[in-house]
């Protein structure tokens, strides 16, 4: 072997210690995305600072189509690409899964406390959305409607594009984006991708590339891989891997007509996208569903309310509000679904549960006397049950059970309720959510 005389090789740089994290959490959907994940996260982050973590909050996948409300020095606000544990953490990564759009990103972080906008890290190698892709995505659901296509009823968000374009290798990331000396670079290197229709094209002013690159050059962008090894190494970091979406949206796993999101929502995928390992795999996991089932976009709710059960959809509509933090569109309700979530929990290998909302479901009680929850599903052609969540929703029909609710205390509806909901998942129920502020999550013994 010939060792090259003016390099002085260092054996003490290279990494031979591969140990994952010591500890770790995540946090998923697995219903339709808008469980309340951000009061676990919050819960989590509480914990680990109690017992002296420093806190990674990070996330693998996803963009700007998640959303969540946290409260910052009493003022309620919208995060779409900050993780819900911004607040609690020491540093929040955004993973080389996701897909950012900088200015929007930027406009997050000025929000936070000046002490925390620094702690907010970009993988380089994660893809920039820009106009472009959202405008792409109208055009794309534009075209299904020409050619008399269902719509897929997406945020918009120009995520799907953004993945279309990584495929296709037209993509733009971070560090690439820091090569251009100009914005007029950036903006050749978005025209020169033949996929996009000139139309969409024209989104790309002089103006915005400009003010694209400046937000860029402001972001604290890092090598997230060396950024993970060196906390992995500092052996006082505790990461919270949060999974924005829900499992039903899954890209792979979700259901037909590809009403679905384009970046996974398993926790092996955000996982897989933030640049974890087999070993980093989190030893908590928390599956995160309400106490009814809720979605917006195309696509079937299986348990959807009748237009008879309208007044108890009126009860979560007044109690939760039920409309997109990203679209403000107005969700479809409907009765849990065990189907979906024991879908979930088989997918992710967990059985950990956390039931938001059950402050809603005494409120329903009052207007019925049994409450139903989906057990299984009834093909309404060959009248087959199936306890497994196919593919072709929009052929089923569910097929409940009661929880019997008359005569009875909200403590009781509550306590009868959560034993059903483990009964017909498997599931246990750790804790669940009887509001929506922070404190309102109630620990099991
Ligand atoms: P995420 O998208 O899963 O992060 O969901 P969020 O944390 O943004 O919560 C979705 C919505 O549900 C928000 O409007 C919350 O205030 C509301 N919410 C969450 N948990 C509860 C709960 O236990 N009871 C009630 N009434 N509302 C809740």
């Amino acid at each position: 072997m010939s060792i090259a005389e003016e390099f002085e090789f260092d054996p003490s740089k290279v990494w031979t210690n591969h140990r994952p994290f010591l500890t770790s959490s995540a946090i998923v959907g697995a219903n339709y995305g808008d469980e309340g994940k951000g009061k676990m996260v919050d819960a989590i982050a509480e914990k680990y600072k109690k017992e002296g973590y420093k806190i990674l909050s990070a996330r693998g996948q996803g963009s700007g189509n998640a959303g969540h409300t946290v409260v910052v020095n009493g003022k309620k606000m919208d995060f779409h690409y900050l993780t819900s544990a911004g607040l609690s953490a020491d540093a929040m990564l955004l993973g080389p899964g996701m897909l950012i759009d900088p200015i929007r990103l930027l406009e997050e972080i000025k929000k936070l406390p000046e002490e925390k906008q620094s702690i907010v890290l970009v993988a380089e190698r994660a893809a920039i959305v820009t106009d472009v892709e959202r405008a792409m995505d109208v055009w794309c659901e534009n075209k299904r409607k020409e050619t008399n296509q269902k719509i897929i009823g997406t945020t918009g968000s120009g995520v799907g594009p953004g993945v279309g374009n990584r495929g296709y290798r037209f993509h733009v990331t971070f560090a690439d984006a820091l090569k251009f000396k100009t914005a007029e670079e950036l903006k050749e290197q978005y025209l020169k991708n033949p996929i996009l229709p000139e139309e969409v094209k024209a989104v790309l002013t002089d103006e915005y590339a400009e003010e694209l690159l400046n937000s860029i050059r402001k972001l604290n962008i890092i090598d997230s891989v060396a950024f993970l090894k060196k906390c992995r190494s500092e052996d006082n970091w505790a990461l919270i891997l949060e999974v924005s979406q829900g499992m039903g949206l899954d890209p792979l796993f979700g259901h037909e007509g590809h009403n679905v999101t384009s970046t996974p929502c398993t926790i092996i995928g955000a996982a897989s996208g933030l640049g974890l390992s087999q070993w980093d795999m989190p030893e908590e996991a928390y599956l995160m569903v309400k106490a009814y089932t809720s979605k917006v976009g195309g696509g079937k709710l299986i348990t959807k309310h009748t237009p008879k059960e309208e007044k108890l959809s009126s009860v979560i509509y007044d109690m939760v509000g039920e409309r997109g933090v990203t679209t403000g569109r107005k969700r479809d309700v409907g009765w849990f679904d065990a189907v979906l979530t024991r879908y979930a929990m088989n997918l992710n290998q967990e059985s950990t549960l956390c039931v938001n909302c059950m402050d809603v479901i005494p409120k329903i009680a009052k207007l019925t006397d049994r409450v139903p929850i989906c057990v299984a599903y009834r093909n309404t052609q060959t009248g087959e049950v199936t306890y497994d969540y196919p593919y072709h929703v929009s052929d089923y029909e569910p097929v409940y059970q009661y929880v019997e609710a008359s005569g009875k205390t909200d403590d009781e509806i509550i306590s009868d309720y959560i034993k059903a909901i483990e009964l017909y998942t498997g599931g246990k129920v750790v804790a669940y959510g009887v509001g929506p502020g922070r404190d309102a999550l109630i620990w099991r013994k």
